[in-house]
Order: structure tokens, then C-alpha cells, then sequence
């Protein structure tokens, strides 16, 4: 439990935090990481989930057809290359590699046609692409997720993060029954192990919501629910897309477009979550191991 001296998880000692929004985690956080990701792929599995390991960069025409740019363009991360023509090369060469602020300047670059994953399970809907499917489709992945946020903060707002996703593709009814269950399950998973986290709706941050009848929506219908800890930190989340991506991508299940719903956790928001509510001290910690999402 946690101790009576107020402690900060970001102080931990197997914490290593960048200025640049990122961290690495070694010895007993890596090990928490590691039997977190373990729980939720054992998860997974209770669905008959296929896992995945998928790249980096998701193509922006992709993404383009949710209208990804318009929805969220102050989170999206480019990777940028420069343009291959020897003069530009040459004279990028020439110069200092920083400018006077630290950045670097890139001369001309090559046209920008890819985005760097912003959420896990993008990269099933367009690997599904075009395919008819003959029952409902379980998935799992974890990505390395890239969001530009205002500020950031170890663990809590990072700029790259990790994202572990169970997704389902399938009938409306399929992909409700999947969300209702992931979401009972949890529930029990937290009161088990004692984390006070409750659910609450929420909806995506869109960059201009009035503006966006995809936000209209999500207040009209509560589509997304947040793991919330201690009433304040999404730690995961239930999300029910409807048919959106079954539409955008010609996804189709028992004679029409398909539904398709994830769960995500974010995981170093639930290293935060320990450290924070059971302490610093791994032997403080819920035996993971013994522990199951079911
Ligand atoms: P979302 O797709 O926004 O529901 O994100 C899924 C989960 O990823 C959230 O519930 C968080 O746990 C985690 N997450 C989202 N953004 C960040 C971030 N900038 N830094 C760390 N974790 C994040
Ligand atoms: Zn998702």
C-alpha cells in the first residue's frame, strides 16, 4: 500500500526521463512493463486474439481516409526525410548539423507521405482492408505510439508511448458483446488487485470539437469509456467505432460493412498507477503473474 510520505512515481530510480517527452524504464520498471504487457496479451488470448507486431509508420493516405488530419492535427508526428537530390544533400552537408535554437535544418525534404503510429490499432483496419469476413476478427498489438501533446510528463504525457490494443472486427453485435465484457472483466481485474480506477465516458481530443460532427456524436453517444485511476488518469480505454472503419476501408462482416471495437492500455500510464497507489517498492506490488483479465 501506498506509504504515508507523499512519494512521486517519476522519481523512481529505474525511470529514466528524456526533456524531449519520452523515457526508458530498466530493473524493476521493466520488469513491471513487461508482466503488465504479459497480463494483457494473456487477455488477449481469452478471445482467441491473433497477435500482431507491426511498424512504425502508418501511410498518411490511409489514415487521410478517416479524415485522421482535419480530426487531430495537433497530435500528429511526421517522420521527416530529406530530399535526395545530390544539391540539397551537399549542401545539408555543408552546413552546421544544428542551427542556434538546436534544430536541425533540413534544406529541401522529400515529400512527407507517411505519419508515425498515433494508436495501435490503426494498423488492423488496414490490414483488413477489402476483406469479407467470416466471423469476428480478434487482434492484438503493441505499438509504439507517437502523440505531440502541449506539455509532457514521465509516464503520465509522453510524446511516444507504449500502446497495447485488443481489437475486434466484427458485427455490431459482436463488437458490443466484446466491449460490455472487456469492460466487466476490468472492472473485476481492478477491484481484485485493489486500483481505485472507474469508468467514465469520454470523448476523443478533437482538435476543433464544435466543429466536428464526429465529436457531436461521441457526446450525443457515449462511445468511449476511460479507465479513469483515481478519477483522473486514462489509463486505458473501451472504444465502439461503429462501422466508421469498416466503411473507410471496405471492411465487411455477415452482408455489410463491419463494426469494430478496441480496448487499449496505455502502459506506462499504468506503471504510473502502481507506483503511485501500491508505492515504489516492487514487493509492494499485486502479484501480476497470478493475476488475469477473465
Ligand atoms: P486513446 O486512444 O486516446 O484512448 O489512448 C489510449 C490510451 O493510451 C489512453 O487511455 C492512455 O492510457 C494512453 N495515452 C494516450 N495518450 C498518451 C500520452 N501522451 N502519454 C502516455 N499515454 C497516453
Ligand atoms: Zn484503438
Amino acid at each position: 500500500m501506498r506509504s504515508e510520505v507523499s512519494i512521486d512515481p517519476t522519481e523512481h530510480a529505474d525511470l529514466h526521463w528524456y526533456a524531449n517527452g519520452q523515457s526508458a524504464v530498466s530493473g524493476s520498471l521493466l520488469e513491471l512493463y513487461r508482466r503488465l504487457d504479459a497480463l494483457f496479451v494473456r487477455s488477449a488470448c481469452e478471445w482467441g486474439a491473433r497477435e500482431y507486431s507491426v511498424p512504425t509508420f502508418v501511410p498518411a493516405r490511409e489514415l487521410a481516409k478517416i479524415d485522421y488530419f482535419h480530426s487531430f492535427p495537433q497530435l500528429v508526428t511526421f517522420p521527416v526525410a530529406l530530399d535526395a537530390n545530390p544539391d540539397n544533400l551537399r549542401r545539408y552537408g555543408a552546413a552546421a548539423a544544428l542551427d542556434e535554437s538546436g534544430a536541425v535544418p533540413l534544406f529541401e525534404s522529400a515529400p512527407i507521405r507517411d505519419v508515425l503510429t498515433p494508436a495501435a490499432c490503426y494498423h488492423f483496419y488496414i490490414l483488413f482492408q477489402g476483406a469479407t469476413l467470416d466471423g469476428p476478427r480478434f487482434l492484438t498489438t503493441r505499438a509504439t505510439c507517437y502523440r505531440r501533446e502541449s506539455h509532457y510528463r514521465p509516464l503520465e504525457r509522453q510524446w511516444s508511448f507504449s500502446m497495447r490494443e485488443i481489437v475486434c472486427i466484427g458485427t455490431e453485435e459482436e463488437v458490443a458483446s466484446f466491449l460490455k465484457t472487456s469492460r466487466e472483466r476490468l472492472s473485476g481485474f481492478f477491484q481484485r488487485v485493489g486500483l481505485p480506477v472507474d469508468w467514465q465516458d469520454a470523448t476523443d481530443p478533437f482538435f476543433d470539437p464544435s466543429r466536428n460532427p464526429r465529436y457531436v456524436f461521441q457526446k450525443v453517444e457515449p462511445v468511449k469509456r476511460e479507465m479513469a485511476y483515481q478519477g483522473r488518469l486514462a489509463i486505458g480505454s473501451t472504444n465502439c467505432h461503429k462501422d466508421t472503419f469498416g466503411q473507410a476501408f471496405a471492411i465487411r462482416r455477415d452482408g455489410r460493412e463491419a463494426f469494430s471495437g478496441c480496448v487499449a492500455f496505455g502502459v506506462e500510464r499504468w506503471i504510473y498507477a502502481f507506483l503511485d497507489h501500491f508505492g515504489m517498492n516492487e514487493s509492494d506490488w499485486p502479484d501480476l503473474d497470478a493475476e488475469g483479465i477473465e
